[in-house]
């Protein structure tokens, strides 16, 4: 395996990255049943002298290959000693989810970090590569953008999952106090109406940089972060942003807060937001039947026909479809030839990797939810596109 062609998500740039790779790795099939998936992630740093995480890694290993023969098969001994090269690479930042598909016989190998809050440890051997788990890292990693502001200053960061970034010089300054000092010999009442207009042209200069940071960033989502005093002057400056992209509002605990408090007081938010944007969804699809389908055969249906714009899944997603031992392809679980090539051999795979490799192919987006997280949904739904 060639490593120096080994493709990396940096855990500085975004999991959007992984975009680009998801039509191959939804295409790829090895027909030997070598293609690896694994993920990994650990929640508590192991101590460093014990090299836990290779030890938990070595037995996922070791419990795979039970089924295969590796000295028949050292392709696979290959990418397991990849998979364990991973492993190694835990420690650097232990709570990232450490993404791995590889098929040394098809010399196929990508791997990705992802700063999922999620525990994973997983290995699989197949046909197909996995592609749910990936998904469901991907949907807690949806970027949202945090700003702090002030009477005059203000902070802006980008939060994926467990990353956190801040972003300095993209937002305008304004020296309040200055123009306070200037007015200084004029009356009470009127530096206080100077300093209010002060404070409104400030908001809606800071206001218009967010929106030019977000179409530049293709970013959707947006928390608030600012004292309650503050937020009736700034109401009508961020009112646009209420429509949707605006997702909820806290109060700092201070205008200096640490990058990790900052995420740690707007995660709850945007987990807040999946829960109700997926609810709102769920209701957009059951209350319009001509534009939605519900359960995996109805939603496998919608998707060969190309018609779906947004799968939704939630934990835990029951059933299978049918996939063509011949041509590969995904089509409904009835009797019958595959709908593409007629061949009469077709195998079940389980419904949401089915449904996600379908979705992928068909450029629909994919929203995953764990269980409970949207009330009384599990398995699929989709909304059409038309
Ligand atoms: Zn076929």
């Amino acid at each position: 395996m060639d490593r120096a062609t080994a493709f990396a998500v940096s855990s500085a740039s975004t999991p959007v990255g992984a975009q680009s790779d998801l039509p191959d790795l939804a295409n790829f099939r090895d027909t030997n049943g070598h293609a690896v998936s694994f993920f990994f992630s650990v929640q508590s740093i192991p101590d460093k002298s014990h090299h836990t995480e290779v030890t938990l890694v070595r037995d996922l290993v070791r419990e795979e290959l039970h089924r295969f023969d590796t000295r028949k098969d050292p392709d696979l001994a290959e990418d397991m000693e990849a998979v364990l090269g991973r492993a190694e690479e835990v420690r650097e930042n232990p709570l990232y989810w450490r993404v791995a598909y590889a098929c040394h016989r098809k010399g196929f190998w990508r791997k990705f970090e992802l700063p999922a809050p999620k525990s994973i440890r997983q290995l699989h051997v197949g046909e197909r590569f996995l592609l749910a788990p990936m998904f469901w890292a991907l949907n807690f990693c949806t970027p949202y953008v945090v700003l702090i502001f002030e009477r005059g200053r203000a902070r802006l960061f980008v939060v994926r999952g467990l990353q956190i970034q801040e972003f300095n010089g993209r937002l305008p300054k304004e020296n309040i106090t200055l123009h306070v000092r200037a007015s200084r010999s004029e009356s009470e009442k009127h530096r206080e109406h100077h300093l209010e207009g002060h404070v409104r042209v400030y908001l809606e200069k800071l206001a218009e940089k967010v929106r030019v940071f977000l179409a530049d960033e293709k970013l959707h989502q947006l928390v608030l972060g600012c004292r309650e005093d503050l937020w009736g002057d700034a109401k009508s400056a961020f009112a646009e942003f209420e429509k949707g992209i605006l997702i909820g509002r806290f109060s700092p605990s201070g205008y200096d807060m640490s990058a990790t408090e900052v995420r740690e007081a707007t995660y709850p938010i945007f987990e807040d937001n999946r829960r109700k944007s997926g609810a709102t969804l769920l209701e957009i699809i059951r209350g319009e039947p001509a534009h939605g389908a519900v359960g995996v055969q109805a939603v496998t249906e919608r998707l060969i026909e190309g018609r779906v714009q947004k799968l939704m899944l939630g934990k835990p997603v029951d059933g299978e479809v049918n996939e063509c031992d011949n041509c590969g392809r995904v089509q409904p679980r009835k009797g019958g030839p595959c709908i593409y090539c007629l061949n009469t051999s077709l195998h079940g795979v389980a419904a949401d990797e089915g449904l996600i490799r379908q979705a992928v192919l068909t450029n629909a987006e994919i929203l995953t939810f764990d269980e409970g997280e949207v009330p009384v949904f599990s398995g699929a739904a989709a909304l059409l596109r038309y």
